[in-house]
């Protein structure tokens, strides 16, 4: 049995210890057993070519095993398929908690929901990743066939040539775009063709954030708010968000997404607690490079009581 409560230390914004005081976890989720948090490298969001990464799942836990994290969530763009193939065969000294990225509607905006620690057996979820395959192989029709009006025909099946099987995603346009001398960098093919409003981003097909959540939970997971920072919402919107999240069922916001800028955390901190939020953090490891972060998070700065990973 661990105190949930925590005394405020100097590494706590001083804002949020102002104002709440101390950690009080969330009244709704004080269900299940308490555990210590002894360990301190967590990754509870990163990609394998399950999705979008580079790693193969296994790959991806060796390396994260290497590293010294302790608990790692493999959170593949809407498919378990990567969790599913490792889940078995997991290196020593890592623990694996079940995860996934899924892709939703929040009106307008395209967000991402982080689902961890969910059986990955239930029907509902098993069924609503069904329906991610089928819109995500919509959508993809539908990029290229804007791309071949735009001078880039065969698309798609180029595309599906880079995923080799994985689940589909802009990623793989990019790499097929840049392989036939369409552009020069992945980069710059989001940047001009499928980054955020440009022809190739269509984000009307996901389900939405009511939905999307249900989900998660029913399969008896946690779910995540992913990197509330990069929807480009005004403060204002954002709390609306993070309210229709808390509404929807959500237990997190992730505070720590890859490499975040100066104050981010803090930030997200205080959102959390305004709105009695855990706290998540987790790479967004897609494959070794200059950009991006490596594997795992160090979680001593947060207070006990506090993240998600005393939970799942
Ligand atoms: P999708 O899941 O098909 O919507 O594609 C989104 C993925 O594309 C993200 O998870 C990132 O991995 C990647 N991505 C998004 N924006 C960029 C960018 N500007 N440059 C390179 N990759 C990006
Ligand atoms: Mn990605
Ligand atoms: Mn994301
Ligand atoms: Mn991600």
């Amino acid at each position: 049995m661990v105190a949930l409560v925590c005394s405020p230390s100097a590494r706590y914004p001083s804002g949020y210890v102002r104002q709440f005081g101390q950690f009080r976890s969330p009244d709704r989720l004080l269900t299940g057993a308490r555990r210590s948090v002894e360990i301190a490298l967590i990754d509870f969001h990163t990609h394998s070519n399950a999705s979008d990464g580079a790693l193969s799942p296994s790959e991806l836990l060796h390396r994260a095993a290497e590293a010294g994290v302790k608990a790692v969530a493999l959170t593949d763009h809407d498919t378990i398929a990567g969790f599913a193939s490792v889940s078995e065969s997991v290196p020593l000294g890592v623990r694996l908690v079940s995860g996934v990225e899924l892709s939703c509607q929040w009106g307008k905006v395209g967000i991402h929901v982080v689902g961890l620690g969910f059986d990955a057996t239930s029907g509902g979820l098993v069924a609503h990743l069904n329906g991610l395959d089928s819109a995500r192989l919509e959508r993809a029709e539908m990029i290229a066939h804007r791309l071949a009006q735009r001078g880039m025909p065969g698309a798609l099946e180029g595309a599906m040539a880079v995923a080799a099987g994985a689940q589909i995603g802009r990623p793989h346009f990019a790499r097929w775009m840049v392989m036939n001398d369409h552009v020069k960098t992945e980069a710059e093919a989001f940047k001009r063709f499928l980054g955020k409003g440009k022809v190739g981003d269509i984000s009307t097909v996901w389900p939405d954030l009511q939905q999307t959540v249900g989900t998660i939970v029913e399969a008896g997971g946690l779910a995540v708010l992913a990197h509330p920072l990069k929807y480009r919402l005004t403060a204002t919107r954002l709390n609306v968000l993070c309210a229709a999240f808390v509404t929807a069922g959500g237990a997190a916001i992730e505070v720590i997404n890859g490499r975040p800028g100066p104050g981010e955390t803090d930030r997200l901190m205080r959102l959390a607690g305004a709105h009695q939020l855990l706290l998540s953090v987790g790479s967004d490891f897609h494959r070794e490079g200059e950009y991006g972060a490596g594997l795992g998070v160090d979680t001593a700065r947060f207070p006990s009581g506090s993240g998600i990973w005393e939970r799942v």
